[in-house]
């Protein structure tokens, strides 16, 4: 296809041209030129007018990495042309690496034409191409905006700008985005928090990321049956991270593997401990998700019990009430597994979700946690105690034991205790603690076995 002569696309007058500042299968300028040409565009324009920059990226596909060289020039060069004809005249063309270009707007009224001019670009290179090699490739391709005046002065700033929007662009799928500063902030921001969590995670051994126990106790004599972990991070300079921020960044940054991992290990060593301060009572621990879809849980589960030598009684699993609404066979394969092994399994947060009864009956469960927000009205709204003593009701006909959260005083730890229910958890009897206050505070009550 050669050299595409288009007036549109001629390099900037005030850059001699030399084969160094000219692409050779596209036959357009370079980057120098580009900024030589905004530079110039920015000193004559008025304020009154825009001046937009496009950043196009193709980026590399299976496909694209199979075509002969000849092939993947012939491609650009029909790509370029596709360019070409959707611009208008006063718009110009760069080339700034094999799959990247650079396209610049002068003169526009607003923001708007050119977010219409991204869609229009990508529009046109929709259609699939033909290759040399007689295939027909479709492309995937990217645009990020940046504008003179409000986006910043200098043209190198405004390119790079461009360029960051349409690093957005792919990374969140839109396909086309205009930049806007908070990109950067919330950029630099994710990469040290996925630093400092991917850190956390190695078990580096500043030890700001662990988990606390908080005691289940029996009802009927407040005895301390059962712990749950719950996941503690002070980041940096003690910034506490809620756990529902960490799971939601895990998921996202992909780490939820990894995290299963380093939470379990946890669990395995806290049991130990507790195995051997004469503790022995099961500690639960909170699954995500997406946990639950992953068909090698009850594989890892069963190597980490192994390896800590820990007895699977000793280990019980929580899963949200709102994961099973989504149950599917997989689902249902893992959590069926996971019971073979002889763990128990808790549903959380019950009553919350649309889940409702029915698929206890189907799920291999043996404990169901009331869900605070009803428990902490219980005591003055009538409704809220209805529901509490019907859930009751039904787990037990169904062999279940039912665990009250979120008691935070003794008129509700009395009520709970009237309508039947088994086990609480709450600040009235203690809120997540370290290890060691864990098992101080159980020896302060008593509850260890005379072994200790
Ligand atoms: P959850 O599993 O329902 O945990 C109970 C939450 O209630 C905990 O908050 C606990 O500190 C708090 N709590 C306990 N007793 C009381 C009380 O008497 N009154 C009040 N107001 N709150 C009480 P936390 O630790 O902030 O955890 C929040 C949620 O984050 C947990 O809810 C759980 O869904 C999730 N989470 C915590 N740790 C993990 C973890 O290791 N893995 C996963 N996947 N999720 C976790
Ligand atoms: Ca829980
Ligand atoms: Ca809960």
């Amino acid at each position: 296809m050669g050299l595409i002569p288009v007036n549109s696309i001629l390099p900037d007058e005030s850059l001699p041209d030399s084969p160094a500042s000219i692409d050779f299968s596209t036959g357009l300028p370079k980057l120098p030129q580009a900024l030589a040409f905004i530079s110039q565009s920015i000193r004559q324009h008025t304020k009154a007018q825009s001046i937009g920059i496009v950043s196009l990226f193709v980026p590399p596909t299976p496909p694209l990495y199979r075509i002969t060289a000849e092939a993947a020039r012939q491609l650009r060069a029909e790509l370029t042309e596709r360019l070409v004809k959707a611009l208008r005249e006063q718009d110009r063309l760069y080339s700034l690496s094999n799959w990247e270009w650079l396209i610049v707007l002068p003169s526009l009224v607003s923001a708007a034409p050119l977010t219409l001019a991204m869609m229009k670009v990508r529009g046109v290179l929709g259609d699939p191409f033909e290759t040399l090699d007689g295939d027909s490739l479709e492309l995937e391709t990217y645009c990020g905006g940046s504008l003179w005046p409000d986006d910043g002065d200098d043209a190198f700033y405004l390119v790079q700008s461009a360029r960051i929007a349409r690093l957005h662009a792919a990374r969140s799928g839109v396909g086309t985005l205009s930049y806007q500063r908070p990109m950067e902030t919330i950029e630099a921001g994710q990469a040290r928090f996925q630093k400092d969590l991917q850190r956390a995670l190695a078990g580096s051994e500043d030890g700001s990321m662990g988990i606390y126990l908080q005691p289940l106790v029996n009802l009927t004599g407040s005895a301390c049956v059962g712990a749950e972990a719950l996941l503690r991070w002070w980041r940096g300079e003690g910034n506490y991270v809620p756990p529902h921020h960490i799971i939601a960044a895990l998921e996202k940054l992909g780490l939820r593997h990894n995290f299963t991992r380093w939470l379990l290990n946890q669990a395995m060593q806290a049991i130990s401990a507790l195995t051997k301060a004469g503790i022995e009572i099961p500690l639960s621990v909170n699954l995500s998700a997406s946990d639950l879809l992953d068909a090698e849980l009850p594989d890892l589960v069963t190597q980490i019990l192994a390896m800590w030598d820990v007895p699977p009684h000793r280990l019980s699993l929580e899963i949200t009430e709102t994961m099973m609404v989504e149950e599917t066979p997989q689902v249902t394969e893992v959590l069926r597994r996971l019971h073979q092994l002889g763990l128990a399994l808790a549903i959380d947060d019950f009553g919350t979700g649309y889940a409702g009864m029915s698929y206890l009956q189907r799920l291999p469960v043996e404990e169901v946690k009331i869900d605070q927000r009803f428990v902490r009205q219980a005591v003055g709204t009538k409704r809220d105690r209805e529901i509490i003593a019907s859930i009751i009701q039904l787990s037990h006909r169904l062999n279940l034991t039912v665990v009250a959260e979120g008691v935070e005083n003794q008129e509700t730890a009395d009520m709970l205790w009237s309508l039947g229910c088994d086990l609480a958890q709450g600040y009235l009897y203690a809120p997540a603690m370290p290890l060691d206050e864990f098992i101080a505070w159980c020896r302060r009550r008593g509850d260890i076995s005379p072994l200790s």
